[in-house]
């Protein structure tokens, strides 16, 4: 047999945002990366560039049935699931059956392989939360009938087959729960605040606040995720615990949208549209135990972020736009107004 010198690492949900940063660290550090992904709502251009790397192999596939690989893998990451609320809930069995279903059948492949698993859940497990920041230790205060129930409750099954897993001595599984991760190539049309926000400055359209805009948010910059979720797979010491990954900097609607007027040259203002129903009214992640357990901190301030996210978008929108495809000199935008904005 021959010698392997690489990790062989799945990444299911490899096309999306989160999973495309992955691919990319991964490949990076000399791994060979097997992306499994149905295009629901990540795009082939996140992984264009890698097409015609000889260590990345690409799989459209639904984890809701069984993938079959027919070769080793040391490791499974699974952040195959949508995570936009108006994606998640377009059709809310699937996205539970996603969780549940998809998260057992890439289980039973990480112990067929003997494969170290990580998954990717949430800080939606807390629901609209009680306690304030989150820990770890707190169960949460979710709505189980309610139209986020197919994301919130799938995801916390999820955890639960993870740690069953765990116990049963079936599969090393670790379990992350990622707060609101914003950054280059989420979708345009994703419905998440930042690229929402961003894409309608840039537009020259209306921010949308739903609600009142009080409610708040903790935003990490992608980078710093995928080195926590990195950390996390690789740990010697598989703490069989849940480990909030976020960054703990704590915003308001009104402010966000506040910060990306002063970021973007733009004739864009602000209008109020309703509060989406369980919509949680604040989010900050308790981080002691990343710190702790993986050395883990965020390093990128949101205003920071925010520059590298609107360039990106400013540059994507433009490759779209009718005048760039006749070949029109596109404007820059100026950025330097991110300099004067306070970081967190
Ligand atoms: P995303 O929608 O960009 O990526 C999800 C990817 O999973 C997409 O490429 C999609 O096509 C794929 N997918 C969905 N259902 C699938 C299925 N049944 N089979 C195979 N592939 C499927 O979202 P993201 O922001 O990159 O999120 C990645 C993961 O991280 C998700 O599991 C999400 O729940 C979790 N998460 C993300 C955030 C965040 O702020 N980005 C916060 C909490 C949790
Ligand atoms: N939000 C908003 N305008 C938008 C999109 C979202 O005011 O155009 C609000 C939303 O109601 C929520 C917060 O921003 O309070 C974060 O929403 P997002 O969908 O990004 O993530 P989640 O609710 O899952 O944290």
């Amino acid at each position: 047999m021959r010698h392997r010198t690489k990790k062989s690492i799945l990444v299911a949900g490899g096309a999306g945002f989160v999973g495309s940063h992955l691919c990319d660290s991964l490949l990076a550090a000399g791994n060979r990366v097997i992306c499994v992904d149905s295009l629901l709502t990540g795009s082939p251009n996140n992984i264009l560039p890698l097409r015609n790397n000889p260590d990345f192999i690409f799989i459209e596939h639904d984890i809701c049935k069984e993938p079959e690989i027919g070769e080793p893998v040391d490791q499974v990451y699974n952040l195959a699931c949508p995570a936009s609320p108006p994606f998640y809930q377009a059709d809310p069995i699937h996205t539970m059956m996603t969780s549940v279903a998809g998260t057992g059948n890439l289980l039973r492949l990480a112990e067929r392989h003997g494969a170290t698993f990580l998954q990717a859940s949430t800080s939606e497990v807390y629901g609209d939360p009680e306690e304030h920041p989150q820990r770890e230790d707190y169960w949460g205060h979710v709505n189980c009938t309610g139209p986020r129930a197919c994301y919130d409750e799938g995801k916390r099954a999820a955890e639960a087959l993870c740690f069953d897993s765990f116990r049963a001595g079936h599969v090393d599984a670790r379990v992350v729960r990622i707060f609101n991760t914003y950054g280059p190539r989420m979708q345009p049309n994703d419905g998440r605040i930042v690229s929402n926000f961003v894409v309608q400055a840039l537009r020259g359209e209306p921010l949308t606040i739903y609600g009142n805009g009080e409610q708040t948010r903790s935003f990490c910059y992608i980078s710093d995720l995928i080195d926590g979720l990195i950390r996390l797979m690789n740990v010697q010491r598989n703490a069989s615990l849940p480990v909030n990954l976020g960054n703990p900097g704590e915003f308001t609607v009104l402010e966000l949208a506040e910060m990306i007027l002063t970021m973007i040259p733009t004739r864009s203002t602000v209008i109020h549209k309703p509060l989406p129903t369980d919509d949680p009214q604040r989010r900050r992640p308790d981080i002691s135990r990343a710190k702790q357990l993986l050395r883990w901190e965020p390093k990128v301030p949101l205003v920071e972020g925010l520059a590298h996210t609107i360039a990106w978008f400013s540059a994507t929108l433009a490759e779209k736009s009718p005048a760039h495809k006749k070949g029109r000199r596109r404007l820059p935008l100026d950025h330097s107004a991110c300099l004067t904005a306070g970081a967190r």
